[in-house]
């Protein structure tokens, strides 16, 4: 049987990364852990890659819980004693809890991937050619999450071709790997970017004029003053959002993966600012 619930709650949760500090998850989990009256409290864990297991070890003797960011999402799926089937589908553990000692791991990205591609298509994918940049733990959550929706025409570019092949063999979905970014860009209806590309403010992963006019665009990076590429989308008139509401999604997946209780939503919006308005 597939493992998506906790058993007994956490007694407290965490954020394990390096860096972790930039984090968005303490503030609007813990405002809905103070909404829903529940007493465990969410906080970010700077842990250094040689420091994992023993916190780890730690997390285990409290009986905590939490999610896993970069760099220790792939190490912990192979620590991990039992995983989900999505957890092992995408290679990737971003949400653990304990159970009888045993680490447990799950995956909530392809949630949150999946509702932020429902809100920037939200009638399907269909006829949808949608190429991804990126072959990442959050590239292979985006490759899962196209596939559940039914998409036939999936491209993914890597600065090395070959990496692009072995992510789609490695995820088992049906996608090809593509040799020039312009050329599928220009036949896109939707775009990813998976890279973090973007991540300083100011950078473009793409030349936005490449696209298509029905094209949106959805780039997982997020910044409080927004991204380039969002920016430059909507300017053009293209819909796009940037990572927020992967991320908002992700963390009240695993809200509800601990709690098997439904966050609210609106709270976990408000304490960081409010939903994208780019769709
Ligand atoms: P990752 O494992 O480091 O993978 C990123 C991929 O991007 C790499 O595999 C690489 O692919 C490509 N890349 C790296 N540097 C590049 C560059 N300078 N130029 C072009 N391509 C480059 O990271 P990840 O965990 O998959 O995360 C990717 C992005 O998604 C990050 O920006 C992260 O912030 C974001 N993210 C957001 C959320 C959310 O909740 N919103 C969750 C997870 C991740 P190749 O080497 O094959 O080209």
């Amino acid at each position: 049987m597939d493992i998506v619930r906790a058993p007994t709650p956490p007694t407290r949760l965490v954020i394990l990364g390096q860096p972790v500090a930039q984090s968005l998850s303490p503030r609007f989990q813990n405002a809905a852990l103070i909404h829903a009256g529940l007493p465990q409290r969410y906080e970010a864990l700077d842990v250094s890659p040689a420091r994992l297991v023993a916190t780890l070890a730690q997390l285990a003797r409290e009986g905590a819980g939490g999610n896993v960011t970069m760099p220790h999402k792939q190490t912990v799926f192979t620590l991990a004693t039992r995983t989900s089937a999505l957890a092992a589908r995408v290679g990737a553990v971003n949400t653990f809890w304990f159970h009888d000692d045993s680490l447990i791991g799950h995956n909530t990205d392809v949630a949150g991937v999946l509702s932020s591609i429902r809100a920037l298509v939200p009638d399907g994918l269909d006829h949808a050619c949608c190429v991804v940049l990126g072959t990442g733990g959050a590239s292979a959550a985006v490759l899962v999450a196209l596939d559940m929706l039914g998409c036939g025409d999936v491209r993914v570019w890597s600065r090395v071709r070959e990496r692009a092949a072995q992510l789609i063999t490695r995820v088992n979905v049906r996608a090809r790997e593509i040799a020039t970014l312009a050329e599928a860009l220009e036949e896109a209806t939707l775009v990813v970017n998976a890279t973090p590309i973007g991540m300083d403010g100011v950078s473009l992963p793409f030349d936005v004029s490449l696209l298509p006019r029905a094209c949106v665009v959805s780039d997982l990076i997020y910044r409080r003053d927004g991204t380039a590429l969002v920016r430059r989308c909507m300017a053009r008139g293209l819909g796009a959002e940037d990572g927020r509401r992967m991320l908002v999604e992700q963390g009240a997946e695993a809200f509800r993966t601990w709690f098997d209780i439904e966050p609210s939503l609106p709270v976990m919006w408000n304490a960081i600012g409010g939903a994208p308005t780019g769709v």
